[in-house]
């Protein structure tokens, strides 16, 4: 996963572009980046891996400055970087995932191109993707064209002498929002980053849309497209309670969900609680739903820890999980608790580092309610990280049928025998009372986006 953040300002504009990029902390945690524009471009990179955004860059209000510059938060290759080329010179940072890198790699090496920039995985994609765009005959005709070679999905933000460009990825799988204040632009992938430093949204770029952002104003340089196919785990778990995506706020959808929980559920429950952060808004629907106190069994002891799966290790994975939730035994002894969580992934940290906790503790029982259907398939396009054999929904079919399914059609059907046998076995795998989903239909009604406008391929395999 990867967040963006660009700003054109008539003043120095490095404090918003620290604080707004900063805002993407919890899309990424291995590589932090900022590139300024003042008398030339300048750009730093930072291992964020074990030390926050803010504080690697802290000096960038001293060392930097400039009207107009990027800033950029992932889990894939360091960036942004600054290329010269016949297009200009720009810096890029770019969100998203190459499938056929290493195939555009050797065949521009045989070209002649270079690549000077190495990532743990060769060639860093972010210079692959700089060097296809300087090919172009500007920088719009060179996204473009990347977008024509690419096989994944790629929004990019270039920051030039003529402003900030922001394009956002053909298939529209991740967000792009330009927003201003007096005069002022501002691009990003999360809008929650905009609020507090007074930038109001002015446009959800379409899918394959290019705009220009600068002194002059907001202008398009592509139209873009309506096909539309945002990743709808935006709303369910990755995306930002205050951050909205297609004008849809993801908090609001989660209330949405716990809502649709709660309505057909008939378990006798003395409280509910989210699993922190994500689950917390899906558990406030439930509660609104059934009318059962919303309470903390568990509660996050600092935002510091971040999300338990981003880091590629599965021992520091563990060991986050294992931290940062704490038990409060006096809320938790003797209740029979609803627990919503956003999604069940592989199961092992809610088996191990949420639902034991609450056995531990005392609780009489524990229902979990997740806000999707199982996840059936890994996603393709960097938005989310796993593995397909580690699914607990995979697991358990491949222990019923005693081979992998490649038709899962019926498991994803809750009136089905292959459902309810699933669902049996995933509950008592991770140790729970009982488990009971969110249907793919309710999570698209909960969006509120027509389903062909959404990817849903982690649930139903689809294109
Ligand atoms: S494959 Fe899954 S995580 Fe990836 S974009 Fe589609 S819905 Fe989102």
């Amino acid at each position: 996963m990867s967040g963006m953040f660009g700003v054109v300002s008539k003043a120095d504009c490095v404090s918003t572009l620290l604080y707004g990029t900063d805002y993407h902390s919890h899309l990424g945690t291995q590589h932090g980046g900022l590139a300024v524009l003042g008398e030339s471009i300048s750009h730093r990179i930072h291992n964020i891996s074990h030390t926050q955004f803010k504080s690697k860059f802290r000096s960038a209000n001293r060392d930097m400055a400039g009207n107009s510059g990027i800033g950029v938060i992932s889990d894939g290759d360091p960036q942004p970087l600054t290329i010269t080329s016949r297009v200009g010179t720009f810096a890029i940072a770019v969100a998203g995932l190459i499938e056929n890198a290493k195939t555009l790699a050797s065949g521009m090496l045989h070209e002649g191109v270079t690549f000077e920039e190495l990532s743990t995985g060769g060639i860093n994609s972010v210079e692959l993707i700089a060097k296809i765009i300087s090919q172009g005959r500007d920088v719009t005709d060179g996204i473009q064209q990347m977008w024509t070679m690419i096989r994944g999905s790629a929004s990019v933000l270039l920051l030039t002498w003529d402003g900030v460009y922001a394009g956002r990825d053909l298939l529209g799988r991740s967000p792009l929002v330009v927003a201003e204040c007096d005069g002022d632009y501002a691009v990003a992938t999360e809008t929650c980053s905009f609020y507090n430093m007074g930038f109001r949204v002015v446009r959800y770029l379409r899918p394959g849309e290019i705009v220009l952002v600068s002194h002059r104003g907001l202008e398009q340089k592509a139209p873009g497209y309506e096909h539309n196919k945002i990743c709808a785990f935006l709303w369910i778990y990755t995306g930002y309670p205050a951050s909205s995506y297609e004008g849809i706020n993801v908090e609001i959808v989660r209330e949405r969900c716990g809502r649709m929980l709660a309505q057909d559920d008939n378990v006798q429950a003395d409280l509910v609680a989210g699993v922190p952060d994500s689950g917390v808004g899906h558990a406030i629907g439930y509660a609104m739903q059934s009318g059962l106190p919303m309470r903390r069994p568990l509660v996050k002891y600092t935002p510091g820890y971040g999300r338990s799966y981003t880091p590629p290790s599965q021992a520091v994975r563990d060991h986050i999980a294992r931290m940062k939730l704490i038990p409060i035994p006096d809320i938790i002894k003797g209740q029979s608790i609803v627990l919503c969580e956003d999604s069940i992934v592989r199961g092992t940290q809610l088996k191990n580092f949420t639902v034991q906790k609450l056995w531990e503790n005392g609780a009489r029982e524990v229902h979990v309610r997740p806000a999707c259907p199982p996840l059936m398939f890994p996603c393709r396009y960097a938005l989310s990280t796993r593995a397909m054999d580690e699914l607990a929904a995979r697991r358990a079919v491949r222990d019923l049928e005693g081979r992998d399914a490649t038709d899962v059609s019926a498991y994803l059907d809750p009136t089905t025998d292959q459902h309810r046998n699933m669902i049996t076995w995933i509950a008592r795998d991770l140790n729970m009372t009982s488990l009971k989903y969110l249907t793919l239909d309710q999570m698209v009604e909960a969006i509120g986006l027509p389903r062909e406008k959404l990817c849903v391929h982690c649930w139903d395999g689809s294109e």
